[in-house]
């Protein structure tokens, strides 16, 4: 019998993580154990899906063949606890089932706000979420948004897609898009979306709510049809006794626990990050791709490691392509920015040294800027901030196609 590998969670972070497997174990069983009932799906892609920009079939990220061809058991049901002395895993429905290596990989659940008379406030985390989200929505629909963060505008920029315009979004900061966006580029935003015919409460919270009426701190009253809290995540896990957690499942850089031949990936991790001395939360789908890919190698017992690199993220914000590169709002520095109506572009310096940027509207250069990283651009000045920055010579290679 081969070995017995055992994920919880069909997300991007488990199914890398069974791939890898299945590439170097050929003769090992492989089961996964997901609550959603549903095949693994691109999480970024329900708000296309919202706007109808991208059909149900689009959303999914395999084909319907994909687990047989890969000799992938795919069960449905929720893990409530891990045994790691016993070495199995119990299920909600009461079954056991054993593992020889387990992952991991049960993402996030969004935050809950709770509100004085708001009973089962809808989120916006996975497909029913969004199926949800989808049914209640026409272009007269009165939305109201708690959050103001990338998700929450998101959101407000597919339903804006498919005409609705009643949408308000109250934020408790006073601007858009943290930690994302510093304040500047959140400016910049709040005009877009304000032309947009869009109400924002900013540095504002909804304290109770009665019948469909929203009262905020701020003593102002909104009606509403429809009420989403997108207040952020925090990652999920079952119960695992003695497992080493802080604000999440602390990994090391072979994707192991602290447990034996119990490893975690994706959104329900942290890692740390040796050079700065701190403890980082997974948060997007590359990192949680790439941690997928070196826990499955370790399972495996193949070597691999997780490597410190740059942040990189490429999304979209409301409705605007973005791209955030490596650190463009710690404090310090120089920021060079250029801004008009249609695109913002902050590029930061540290000690002469290019040490990030957060491009919206306009992207172009991003992949070069990323392998720019740390290369001395002073001598530029504000140019670097042009979208025609010739950043491929500066680095010299095409780095627009080479991408990892
Ligand atoms: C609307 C939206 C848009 C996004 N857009 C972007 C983007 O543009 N770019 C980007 O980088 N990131 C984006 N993200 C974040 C990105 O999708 C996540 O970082 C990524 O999906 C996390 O992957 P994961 O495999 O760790 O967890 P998940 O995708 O959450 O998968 C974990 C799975 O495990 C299941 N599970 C949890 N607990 C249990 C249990 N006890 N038993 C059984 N199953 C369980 C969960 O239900 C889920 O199906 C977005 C997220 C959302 C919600």
């Amino acid at each position: 019998m081969g070995t017995r590998y055992l994920i919880i969670g069909n997300g991007v972070a488990g199914i890398t993580a069974a791939q890898e497997i299945r590439a170097h174990d050929p003769a090992g069983q492989i089961t996964i154990i997901g609550d959603e009932g549903k095949p693994y799906y691109y999480r970024a892609s329900l708000s296309e899906w919202i706007a109808e920009d991208s059909t149900t079939e689009q959303t999914y990220a395999r084909t319907t063949g994909f687990y047989e061809a890969m000799r992938i058991e795919n069960v449905t049901g929720r893990v409530d606890r891990i045994d790691a002395e016993r070495k199995q895993v119990s299920l909600e429905s009461g079954d056991q089932t054993p593992y020889d290596k387990l992952l991991i990989a049960t993402g996030a659940s969004p935050n809950a706000v709770p509100i004085a008379g708001l009973e089962d406030p809808m989120a916006y985390r996975t497909w029913d979420d969004a199926r949800k989200i989808k049914e209640h929505v026409d272009p007269q629909t009165n939305v109201l948004i708690l959050g103001g963060g990338v998700l929450g505008l998101e959101l407000a920029g597919a339903l804006v897609e498919i005409g609705t315009r009643n949408i308000a979004i109250v934020q408790l900061l006073d601007f858009l898009g943290p930690p994302l966006l510093d304040e500047h580029a959140g400016r910049w935003l709040e005009r877009r979306i304000r032309a947009d015919g869009l109400t924002l409460f900013l540095g504002d919270t909804v304290e109770r709510v009665e019948g469909q009426v929203a009262h905020l701190k701020s003593g102002k009253t909104r009606d509403f049809d429809l009420f989403v809290q997108s207040v952020g995540v925090r990652p999920r896990y079952p119960e695992v006794p003695g497992l080493e957690t802080g604000r999440a499942v602390r990994i090391d850089e072979h994707g192991a626990t602290n447990l034996p031949d119990i490893y975690a990936a994706g959104d329900c991790t942290e890692t740390c990050v040796r050079s700065q001395g701190r403890w980082q939360p997974t948060r997007i789908w590359l990192d949680c791709a790439r941690q997928g890919r070196v826990a499955g190698c370790s399972m495996a017992g193949v070597d691999a490691s997780l490597t410190e690199y740059p942040f990189l993220n490429a999304s979209i914000l409301y409705d605007i392509h973005y791209a955030y590169i490596g650190d463009p709002n710690a404090e310090g520095g120089v920021a060079h920015i250029l801004e008009n109506d249609r695109a913002y572009r902050k590029v930061r310096l540290v000690d002469g040294n290019l040490a990030g940027a957060m491009l919206m509207g306009d992207r172009r250069g991003m992949m070069p800027m990323y392998r720019a990283i740390g290369l001395p651009v002073a001598e530029y000045g504000d140019v670097i901030a042009r979208s025609d920055f010739p950043w491929n010579d500066l680095t010299g290679k095409d780095w627009e196609y080479l991408f990892f």
